[in-house]
């Protein structure tokens, strides 16, 4: 249980975790203040222990992951909530020809579909402010409530009930397959839109007909309304939601539901394994190849890992789903230890997406200097006319705007970080992404002082500005991190995009995942080579990824959809087996060279990164770091890292190699223990197993 316990002399009493009992001290006691909640079981104990273990931090750590959102400082801080409602009076009595406002009408039109909703949602969907409100209530057509609100999450909206489908054979087969009472682990493969969504959702009805609970995990950036309306409107209230754009408020209540057994499925991102539920009959990771499942923050930890954890402590299935499989993932199902489940076909019988390839450097040899390559361009404009959707799809890494000068070569870097800086249009500024400096951009070369200073690569406000020059009718939204920022936007994109039937969604990684529009028809990758200039072993897989994700956005609906991959490197096989959809073909050429440069599934890559303000420290606690552990593991020199310096802080790097097996992992323990006691402590270590950043 917490308990609240004065603690030295610290004036509040700090939280406290009671996980057993001594009949005597050698420290001095001090009456406990009170308990506060007796959140754990012994499982849930087993899986903070687990965790502490595995990931190298402390048991206080990963107990912190276990308990109601908001309260690991504070148990106080959260508290119910009251809001104000609209609500509709009554549809019939509205004669909507004597209603001139459009924001009246688009109120009254909102709250036809959803009844009632709160005030400030309300107004975020339509784009009106408060003095519309007091109109429509003067004129008897809509009126307020107050009323002390369970946080829910997902919208106030009637979202339709869903019913079963008929399977198709392969998805009958895969859920026959599953065998709902042991553990095992599965891989269920199928391409995009083969109908992995409805699998889940039967099989998720089994284990409730078993008394037992779900656990679903998606990408943080797939959990979207289309993706939370299907379960819900399947299953209803018994659903949770669990995701960090959530408020603490709403998790907390969410947390609660979950607890108390209100909720016996839950749907979230990363961190809703940690989810209190009790009795799990099933544990669901989606997308399972994304890297948002690995967490970079302490603890470290990686869903898949705990999740095959919590399946094996309830004997309980291990589902992990995608379309394009972790090369790790697949490399297993292939040696037998993961059970593989195919889904090949599409449900639409139209079949996967028309894929071209147009190579960029022949555009530009022949005159054409845009973004677009005259097919994009041309496919674009037979959409708009059609009143089809297009989405279009830039990879941002890599290729975000930065100021150079065209005369010596000056790139504005930051001053405390080893970084270019990224000109931002809307605010006219340099924006250093490692530790958030702004910067005026200069106009002269402070290195030459010419004037000749130019922008270089493409960041989604720029793209942005070259459709609306191009085409110049087409209506565009944008997605991206600068305009999902505010709470609900992320939403309210994606639903102005569907329902107004906007004609181009231009976006980052963050728009290729999960959705399911019936109407575009499109998908262009504006370039797809950006993720491979990356030094990461990973950069064909994730290039193979994000291609057949996007692709896989393209003709869902009862239209064939097609699909243009703008590159400077067409003869790039990632790109080839992704213009196939080959997985097959890809996983065989990657799988061998991994083997010949021993790159995971082959090894773990244990990354230690030593970073402080003086340089000659850093390194020479890199040396220490290197002796203790190189007497074990294959360790590598160690070097600056590829970003020597943030924020004022020089970083040196050191790579290690390594098979980890329990014994390993132990010895790794102990070698991270005889540094910590020998090092300076100055001097920050990052220990990371088989990290997302190399970095
Ligand atoms: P995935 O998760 O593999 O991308 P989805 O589950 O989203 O695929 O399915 C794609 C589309 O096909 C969805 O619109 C879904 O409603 C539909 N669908 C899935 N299974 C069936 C089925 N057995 N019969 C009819 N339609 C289906
Ligand atoms: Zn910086
Ligand atoms: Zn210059």
């Amino acid at each position: 249980m917490r308990v609240l316990v004065p603690f030295a002399r610290r004036k509040q009493p700090e939280i406290g975790y009671v996980i057993g009992i001594k009949k005597s001290s050698e420290y001095e006691c001090k009456p406990i203040v009170r308990v506060v909640d007796q959140v754990f079981d012994d499982k849930r104990f087993e899986l903070a222990k687990y965790v502490s273990d595995r990931y190298f931090c402390t048991l206080g750590d990963s107990l912190k992951l276990l308990v109601p959102p908001g309260t690991g400082k504070d148990v106080d801080n959260v508290k119910s909530k009251t809001e104000r409602w609209v609500r509709l009076n009554s549809i019939e009595n509205i004669d909507l020809s004597k209603i001139k406002s459009d924001k009246q009408l688009r109120v009254i039109h909102f709250l036809m579909d959803n009844i009632e909703a709160p005030a400030i949602e309300v107004m975020e969907f339509t784009d009106v402010t408060r003095d519309v409100f007091t109109s429509l209530q003067k004129k008897g057509i809509i009126s307020f409530e107050t009323k002390e609100v369970i946080r829910n999450p997902f919208y106030n909206k009637n979202i339709e009930k869903s019913t079963k489908l008929a399977l198709t054979d392969e998805q009958k087969n895969a859920l026959e397959n599953i065998d709902i009472n042991k553990f095992d682990k599965y891989l269920l493969y199928g391409v995009t839109g083969s109908g992995k969504t409805e699998v889940y959702l039967q099989l998720i009805k089994k284990v409730l007909n078993e008394g037992k609970t779900a656990l679903m995990l998606v990408p943080e950036i797939s959990l979207t309304p289309q993706i939370t309306d299907r379960f819900i409107g399947r299953f209803g209230k018994i659903v949770a939601i669990l995701h960090s754009r959530l408020s603490i408020g709403e998790r907390y209540d969410e947390w609660k539901r979950i607890n108390e057994g209100k909720a016996k499925i839950v749907i979230g991102a990363r961190s809703a394994i940690f989810a209190p539920l009790k009795d799990i009959g099933v544990v669901i990771i989606d997308e399972e190849h994304d890297s948002s499942y690995k967490s970079e923050m302490n603890p470290k930890y990686d869903t898949k890992e705990v999740g095959e954890f919590l399946s094996k402590m309830y004997n309980a299935p291990l589902i992990l789903g995608s379309a394009t499989p972790d090369v790790r993932t697949y490399y297993e199902a292939k040696n037998g230890e993961i059970k593989l489940l195919e889904l090949k076909k599409r449900v639409s019988h139209f079949g996967l997406p028309d894929i071209k390839v147009v190579d960029m450097r022949e555009e530009l040899a022949t005159g054409n200097r845009t973004i677009f390559s005259r097919l994009l361009y041309h496919e674009l404009n037979k959409n708009i006319e059609n009143k089809e959707q297009s989405m279009l799809f830039l990879n941002r890494r890599g290729y975000s705007t930065f100021i150079m000068c065209r005369d010596c070569g000056y790139v504005v870097k930051c001053e405390k970080c080893e970084v270019s800086m990224t000109y931002h249009l809307n605010e006219n500024r340099l924006i250093c992404h490692y530790c958030g400096r702004t910067l005026n951009p200069p106009t002269v070369c402070p290195s030459c002082e010419s004037k000749n200073i130019r922008y270089f690569g493409s960041g989604t406000q720029k793209v942005e500005q070259e459709i609306k020059k191009y085409l110049p009718n087409a209506s565009i939204i944008r997605m991206d991190v600068d305009t999902t920022r505010t709470k609900n936007a992320h939403e309210k994109i994606l639903y102005d995009f569907k329902n107004k039937n906007i004609d181009i969604l231009l976006g980052t990684q963050m728009i290729t995942k999960g959705h399911d529009f019936e109407n575009v028809t499109l998908v262009g990758v504006l370039a797809a080579d950006s993720s491979m200039n990356i030094s990461d072993y990973r950069a064909s897989e994730r290039t193979f990824q994000l291609l057949t994700q996007a692709i896989g956005r393209s003709g869902r609906g009862s239209k064939k959809g097609r699909a243009i991959i703008q590159t400077y490197m067409p003869e790039e096989f990632s790109i080839i087996t992704a213009k196939e959809q080959d997985f097959e073909k890809f996983y065989n050429v990657e799988i061998n060279i991994r083997e010949k440069l021993n790159c995971p599934p082959f090894c773990d890559i244990i990354i230690g990164v030593l970073s402080g303000s003086d340089e000659e420290a850093v390194k020479s606690d890199a040396i220490l770091f290197h002796d203790i552990f190189s007497k074990f593991f294959k360790t590598f020199k160690p070097m600056p890292a590829p970003i020597s310096k943030i924020n004022g802080e020089y970083r040196w790097r050191i790579i290690i190699k390594e098979k980890l097996d329990e014994d390993k992992r132990k010895q790794l323990k102990k070698c991270l223990a005889e540094f910590f006691a020998n090092h300076n402590t100055k001097i920050k270590l990052n220990f990371d197993i088989n990290p997302n950043n190399m970095n």
